[in-house]
């Protein structure tokens, strides 16, 4: 019998219904669909009835219990399994070279950074992910609500972020401590092309999120020239991190490259 591992976030996904609600959301178009963190299969089974799959998995004794498991659909091309940490087939731009859906059930200790590269990546058109709900909150968070942060400025700025379902711990063997979330992110009708330095200026804004947002703006840029690019947008001056919208930051960010 397979131990569950910890440090490679192993909790396996046993609850039929939530499998049922991920396999639902999945958009029925032509794009392959790659899960990072095959486990033991269990959402495998189901993505491979939907289409051709590209499978990666970190741990080395699952990768063979999965060659094993889907001998048949290795052979015959239909699952692709890649062994290793996904991170270090995503050094290049794109994870794949074609178009894809990612769909998965992601090791908690590596989600952000997965879904960043994956918003990040021309190649990935979609997402269906399963995440640490605290996390989901920060990624669909409105602005003026106390959870809105970077993650969902950049999240919202190429996507149309959904909430699918929570998940509750008894839902997973072994059951993790914290609650989980489905999140569906759509990049079919992205509003704005995000650069790294639009990351930057994001960490910026946010680094003291109860301070104002000028104060914060003004540990890296100047702050005559921020007063009077919050002036030009009408912006009131104490307004705070989480109370500007996502076009606001834009605008300003367009701004401040400008000057
Ligand atoms: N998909 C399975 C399920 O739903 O039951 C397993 C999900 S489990 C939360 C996460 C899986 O990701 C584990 O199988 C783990 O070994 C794998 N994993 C962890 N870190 C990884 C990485 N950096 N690259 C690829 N796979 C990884």
């Amino acid at each position: 019998m397979i131990k569950a591992k910890k440090k490679f976030g192993q909790n396996f996904l046993k609850d039929d219904s939530i499998k049922y609600k991920i396999i639902k959301a999945i958009s029925n178009d032509k794009n392959k669909i790659v899960e990072i963190g095959a486990g033991l299969g269990d959402l495998t089974v189901h993505l491979l009835r939907l289409g051709d799959v590209v499978a990666f998995e970190i741990d080395e004794e699952l990768c063979s219990y999965i060659s094993d498991k889907f001998k048949l659909e290795i052979e015959t091309g239909r699952l692709k399994l890649i062994c290793g940490d996904v991170l270090d087939f995503w050094k290049s731009q794109s994870l794949l070279d074609f178009d894809y859906k990612l769909i998965a059930n992601l090791p908690y200790y590596v989600a952000t950074i997965i879904i960043l590269n994956g918003l990040d990546d021309e190649r990935c058109k979609n997402m269906i992910v399963m995440i640490q709900k605290e996390v989901a909150n920060k990624f669909i968070a409105e602005s003026g609500s106390s959870e809105f942060c970077s993650l969902s400025v950049i999240a919202q700025s190429v996507c149309q972020v959904e909430y699918i379902t929570d998940v509750p711990p008894t839902s997973f063997e072994p059951q993790p401590k914290v609650q989980s979330a489905v999140l569906s992110f759509d990049k079919n009708n992205p509003s704005y092309k995000l650069d790294k330095k639009f990351y930057n200026f994001l960490d910026v804004a946010f680094s003291q999120p109860r301070q104002t947002l000028i104060k914060n703006l003004s540990r890296q840029f100047s702050r005559e020239n921020i007063i009077k690019i919050f002036d030009d947008l009408k912006l009131n001056l104490s307004i705070r991190p989480h109370q500007l919208n996502i076009e606001d930051y834009h605008q300003i960010y367009k701004k401040i490259k400008e000057a």
